[in-house]
């Protein structure tokens, strides 16, 4: 052999090797034995090998390991949360039916299903999120699937997910849950009735702000063959690399998780009390929309918190967000380092009026002590309060 040939002929090493960490499988081509097993590869998309588009050791390893947290017999992977949204919307919805969708729904969702399923004669219709049983009022024959997302982007509103679930299953239409928030940690979207529980793993479940990723799960084989087939005819898979990186993000989920939660918990009474601050929003909080269900249904909350300011603070909003300097500014959340969000001036939604006219600030509470995030969070109140002070006083 030649060494031209030698530098690709590589022999593997021999002897055991298990490693405690899922091993990186990178892979576009997978390699037969025989033609017969290359030529009925096509069966192998659900269960064994075929392309590296379609599923690794690593990817499958995750897929399992989200399926056993959700309750679930079957989960697949997609490159974002927006992307798993999407496929299993435009799986389950045909041109002239409807598909419905909660009015505090994650922001990229209004426009795809105005300027992207309208395209298609696919009709979306946003609803009350406060609905809960008289979702039934909306179910004519035309819908065929409905979303819940609880608790909703940005106000944090909690659905009574069994009443809607009990609603839609009456009339034979599927349902599917966001469940970025709770993570199958908090909720388990499947045993409340729904049909597909969707996340954003690049929120808790990753966990370090650095991956993007969004995973389904679902208990129907049916259902399961029909979202990976579709996943194959939009071109969607993840690499190796990025699932080891959820992979490494999930071991430590729980104890993040209670951490993100207990911190949370102990900043809500400096927040509730201040004077700048018209509404808090976090399930825990018994003024909070739909509590009583977040009680019933979730097992703990997380370290997400909405703030509804007094409309004087807009004047200094920037500057008193600016001055939090334990919390990035930024859009997404549920890593290791706190983070804030400013909301876009006014929230679009078009079933349900805007809950207040001030500000809307939301913090996603990461791993810092909570007397560091305090001390950040009332440098960025006190700055709030001064307008306040210099209005009352004329100047
Ligand atoms: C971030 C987010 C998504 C989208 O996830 P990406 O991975 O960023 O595409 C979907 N739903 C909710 C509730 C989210 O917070």
């Amino acid at each position: 052999m030649h060494d031209d040939t030698k530098c690709l002929k590589v022999p593997v090493a021999n002897g055991t090797f298990a490693s405690l960490s899922v091993p990186v499988h990178r892979a576009s081509t997978i390699v037969f034995d025989s033609v017969e097993a290359y030529q009925n590869r096509r069966s192998a998309i659900y269960d064994g090998y075929s392309y590296g588009l379609y599923g690794t050791p690593t990817a499958r390893t995750l897929e399992n390991a989200i399926a056993a947290i959700e309750g679930a017999s079957r989960a697949l992977v997609l490159p974002s949360g927006f992307a798993a949204i999407a496929l299993t919307t435009l799986t389950f919805a045909a041109a002239g039916q409807r598909v419905l969708f909660p009015d505090n729904a994650y922001d990229t969702v209004r426009p795809f299903a105005d300027r992207f399923l309208g395209r298609l004669g696919i009709k979306p219709l946003f609803y009350d999120p406060l609905i809960g049983g008289n979702i039934e009022s909306l179910l004519d024959s035309s819908v065929q699937l409905v979303w819940v997302e609880s608790p909703g982007s940005m106000t944090l509103e909690v659905q009574d997910i069994p009443a809607i679930t009990s609603a839609c299953r009456a009339k034979g239409i599927l349902t599917a849950a966001d469940n970025t928030y709770a993570t199958p940690l908090r909720c388990k979207p499947l045993a409340l009735g729904v049909d597909i529980s969707v996340c954003a793993a690049s929120k808790y479940i990753s966990g370090h702000s650095d991956v993007v990723m969004g995973s389904i799960a679902v208990n129907d084989e049916a259902i399961f063959r029909q979202l990976k087939d579709h996943s194959r005819f939009l071109g969607q898979g993840v690499s190796a690399d990025e699932a080891s990186l959820v992979l490494r993000g999930m071991e430590t989920m729980a104890v993040r998780l209670d951490r993100c939660e207990q911190t949370a918990l102990s900043l809500l009474d400096l927040l509730v009390s201040h004077e700048a601050v018209r509404e808090v929003r976090h399930p825990a909080l018994s003024s909070n929309p739909g509590h009583v269900f977040w009680m019933r249904d979730f097992t703990g909350s997380t370290g997400l918190i909405t703030l509804f300011l007094e409309p004087w603070t807009a004047p200094v909003l920037a500057p008193a967000v600016e001055a939090m300097k334990q919390f990035a500014i930024g859009a997404s959340w549920g890593g290791t380092k706190s983070v804030v969000a400013v909301l876009d001036q006014p929230p679009l939604r078009t079933a349900t009026a805007s809950p207040h006219d001030g500000p809307v600030v939301r913090l996603s509470i990461g791993l810092e002590h909570s007397d560091d995030l305090a001390a950040s969070l009332q440098q960025g109140l006190d700055i709030l309060l001064s307008v306040r002070a210099t209005a009352k006083t004329g100047k």
